[in-house]
């Protein structure tokens, strides 16, 4: 229970419109995208200005409350299963595009503004912010900047860390902190945007973003290509790359994953194929030509049955929107999926596919697996239902081979969904102790009391 005297000094802060208190309410702010117990927070404030927000970090270090900050709530590793009694900050009403600067291109965003609501703005400029979850159309920058989300075009365009120039954001006691600049280069002080980047709400609480844009690309291709043998896909896949060919999208999907997508969205996928690659590289329109010729001959030689290449707008967004349902598809085939994105050096891709394969034999259970091939970071997809607990011993076990398959790859255990509380576990075994004893007095440095956030990242 949170005492009255400081219930009241809330619904001053934010008005008594924004502070939630109801069982119903709670709940809804009680779990994310993870799958994970939920937790009821003691109350849940929706600040409307940068000045509320400061506030209400302050009262939570100054009363010892712990603090989950919440986006759109899509993330997939835990960041916003609150602590218990906590409370949850949830930035909704912080959604305004501040600036767009043609000249200089950069956005300055306040931290719920939705990512897809940014990307149409610049766009009709003719600007681009590539970063593209595949939940883009609810997911916040906030929460892309907190996690540093990756998405579709990372091959060519990298992620939304890349993309972040600056931030102004509330340390624990409401302090604003600036970092970063308006400029193309900046080696100015420390980059505490770097140490931003990714920290989960666990060392600071963002309030504007200046993120960098770049001109929109004039003409794209998509393609899809089809194969009878998945071997040949994951190889396809590594052949492009060391051809130094850069598609902006280099997307695989297993045959489980596409019968899923053809039953949920009937976009015609080929239900017999053993996997589907698909592809689309941007540019020059004389630069996409010639990339889309040499894709094409490459798929052929690494033995693709067909390929077809999107004539117009619409078989190209077909083409994506089957890419962006595959986790709805699998979502709706059993009570509950578990989406794991851990992440290999591209020409691991193959190696990666077939451990899936294994792993999922071995253990008796369904992995669909689809993903951002291109840069090396899959996401096997893995179908249960939590309520079975032989199954689920099963699935602990399945995991955990999961992440020690990408580690003895030379890879990692996250390339876009973040450590939270999903993965904190595992992390000593990425890192080894000494990086995890310094993490947690970085922590401990910037919040003391530990209440931005507790329990995500480093436990
Ligand atoms: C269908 C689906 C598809 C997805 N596809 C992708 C994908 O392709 N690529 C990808 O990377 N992820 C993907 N995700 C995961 C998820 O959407 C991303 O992690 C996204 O960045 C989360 O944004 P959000 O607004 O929902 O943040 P939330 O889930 O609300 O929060 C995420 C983290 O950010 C922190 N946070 C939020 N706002 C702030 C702030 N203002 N200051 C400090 N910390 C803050 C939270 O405390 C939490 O730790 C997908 C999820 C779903 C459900």
């Amino acid at each position: 229970m949170i005492q009255k005297g400081l219930l009241k000094e809330f619904q001053k802060t934010v008005g008594a419109a924004n502070v939630f208190t109801d069982h119903a309410d709670l709940l809804t702010y009680s779990y994310d995208a993870a799958v994970l117990e939920p937790v009821l927070p003691a109350v849940a404030l929706r600040p409307t200005t940068g000045e509320a927000l400061s506030k209400v970090v302050r009262l939570c270090n100054e009363n010892l409350l712990p603090l989950t900050v919440r986006g759109a709530g899509t993330n997939l590793s835990g960041g916003t299963v609150p602590s218990a009694k906590g409370v949850v900050v949830v930035t909704n009403a912080l959604n305004q595009i501040l600036e767009i600067n043609e000249a200089d291109m950069y956005a300055v965003v306040q931290p719920g503004v939705v990512t897809a609501k940014l990307a149409a703005a610049v766009e009709a400029r003719g600007l681009f912010y590539p970063p593209d979850p595949g939940s883009q159309a609810v997911s916040t920058l906030g929460g892309n900047v907190a996690e540093n989300a990756g998405g579709l075009r990372g091959l060519k365009y990298g992620v939304t860390g890349d993309y972040v120039m600056g931030l102004q954001f509330f340390d624990v006691n409401g302090e604003p902190i600036t970092t970063g600049s308006r400029t193309v280069k900046c080696a100015t002080g420390y980059n505490l945007a770097g140490l931003m980047v990714g920290s989960e709400g666990t060392l600071g609480v963002f309030n504007k973003i200046t993120l960098k844009l770049i001109p929109l690309p004039a003409d794209q291709k998509a393609m899809m290509a089809v194969f009878d043998e998945m071997e040949n896909a994951s190889e396809t896949v590594a052949a492009i790359i060391a051809d130094h060919i850069v598609p902006a999208t280099l997307e695989y999907m297993d045959n489980f994953t596409i019968r899923a997508v053809e039953a949920y969205s009937r976009v015609g996928l080929p239900v017999d194929a053993a996997a589907l690659l698909l592809i689309e590289v941007d540019g020059h329109p004389a630069q996409v030509e010639e990339d889309a010729q040499k894709v094409v001959s490459l798929c052929k030689k690494f033995g693709a049955a067909s390929i077809k290449v999107a004539v117009d707008a619409v078989e190209r967004d077909s083409v994506w929107e089957a890419r962006r349902s595959a986790l709805s598809a699998l979502a709706k085939l059993k009570p509950t999926l578990i989406l794991e994105d851990a992440t290999v050096p591209r020409s691991k891709i193959p190696d990666m596919v077939r451990a899936m394969q294994d792993i999922s034999r071995q253990y008796g259970i369904e992995i669909g697996t689809f993903g951002h091939a291109g840069d090396g970071n899959l996401h096997p997809t893995i179908l249960t239902d939590r309520r079975n607990k032989q199954e689920w011993e099963k699935v602990e076990a399945a995991i955990e081979a999961i992440f020690d398959k990408a580690l003895e790859l030379g890879g990692t255990l996250s390339g876009e969904h973040g450590t939270g509380i999903a993965k904190s576990c595992f992390l000593e075994k990425e890192t080894g102790p000494a990086t995890i004893l310094y993490s947690k007095r970085v922590k401990s440095a910037l919040d003391p009391n530990n209440i931005l956030n507790p329990d995500k990242i480093i436990g």
